[in-house]
């Protein structure tokens, strides 16, 4: 089944009782059992729930995977990952990480005896270099956010499978339309289906997929146990969004190119991080193993001024200044005072994160719209 059919149909069916075509919204907690342990696999819904397995098994297909698992954020689905880890173990990842995920893995899990090193990725040689016996995950971003960096998922996974290293890939600014990492060797695969699968900006939701039986079965152990769990009604609200994705994909990709290109033309930015630039540093990777080049995308300024990024971003009409990325409506956001502040400057000036960065969703309007609205704001 071809990608833009596995959307609209891939693991959901018709209410057996009603013949509904939509996944109805079971909001339960409990189930009737006919006798003690005699159910249709449903007893409570921490543990299961009929709206969220079809969502689960709708995003393994997407992602060519055997076993998927929706948590109530994406950071629930991070946080879960990290538990199949125990003290002594380490984790090797990349420079520009979600700040997010930085924030869990150096001030939450290190409290647990989990060490992290992080490194450029975008060079795949900089990981053999860190891997030594304790070395148990390697975890990557690609593109990453927000310097657009793109890690040869690939290269990395054939030297972590030689070293019995768990590879995970967070998708979130790909999505399962320009990139199946599962495909390129990865043994997890996890979203913020709040961003482009879900893509309307009104669900916070994550997801893991894979396709070896006993990760699933670990992973599902974990969030049963933890909790971590979207209730139904958000389930069926990403059911709703996912039938578009491909669509929504397409125009993403679309108005990104035209943006990302008028950007550069314009004489007050200086760099634009876009990986669809052929002199984008691993551009050649790109073109490889994303079917196209997204909507995400950061610029500077040539005066490199907080202010003047400030300005740029109360000056915007229909970039709207927010956290978050990949809904139908453009958005636009200062990482060094929003999605990255937790990360010190010392720290992010290192991956190229200087102060007038600023960093675009594109949405999915009418391009030139949109070119008017940031030439004006410039
Ligand atoms: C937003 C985001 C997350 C965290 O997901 P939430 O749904 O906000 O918890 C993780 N990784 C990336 C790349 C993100 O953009």
């Amino acid at each position: 089944m071809q990608f833009a059919t596995k959307v609209l149909h891939a693991g959901v069916h018709p209410d057996p009782e009603t013949g509904a075509i939509m996944t109805p919204i079971y909001q339960t907690s409990t189930y009737v059992q006919r006798s003690p342990g005699d159910h249709d696999g449903y007893e409570y819904s921490r543990t299961h729930n009929p709206t969220r397995t079809q969502l689960q098994d709708n995003l393994a297909a997407l992602e060519n995977g055997n076993w998927g698992l929706c948590f109530s954020s994406g950071m629930g689905a991070i946080d879960t990952i990290a538990k199949l880890l125990k003290p002594g173990d380490e984790v090797i990842s990349t420079n520009d990480l979600y700040g997010g995920s930085y924030r869990i893995f150096t001030k939450v899990f290190e409290n647990y005896g989990i060490k992290f090193h992080f490194t450029d990725l975008g060079n795949a040689e900089n990981f053999a270099k860190l891997i030594n016996p304790n070395t148990k995950m390697v975890w990557m971003e690609t593109p990453t956010n927000p310097m657009l960096t793109i890690i040869d998922i690939e290269a990395i996974t054939k030297v972590a499978k030689a070293n019995n290293i768990l590879s995970v890939v967070d998708n979130t600014f790909a999505s399962p339309y320009l990139q199946n990492p599962l495909d390129l060797g990865a043994d997890l695969v996890m979203h913020s289906v709040t961003k482009y699968i879900n893509g309307h900006s009104d669900v916070v939701m994550g997801a893991v997929v894979v396709r070896d039986e006993l990760l699933y079965e670990k992973l599902a152990f974990l969030q049963n146990s933890c909790g971590a769990v979207p209730g139904p009604q958000d389930c069926f609200l990403v059911l709703r969004g996912i039938k578009t994705l491909h669509l929504r994909m397409e125009r993403h990709c679309e108005n990104g190119r035209k943006i990302a290109e008028f950007l550069r033309s314009h004489p007050k930015v200086d760099k634009v991080y876009w990986p669809g630039f052929t002199d984008h540093a691993n551009h050649d990777i790109a073109k490889k193993q994303m079917k196209d080049f997204g909507g995400m995308m950061s610029f500077t300024l040539k005066s490199d001024s907080i202010a003047d990024a400030h300005k740029f971003l109360s000056n915007t009409h229909l970039f709207s200044l927010a956290e978050s990325l990949g809904g139908v409506e453009s958005l636009c956001g200062h990482p060094a005072s929003m999605t990255h502040a937790s990360i010190p400057r010392e720290e992010r000036l290192k991956s190229g994160l200087v102060d007038s960065l600023i960093r675009l969703s594109v949405g999915i309007e009418d391009v030139n719209d949109l070119i008017e609205d940031i030439n004006n704001a410039l």
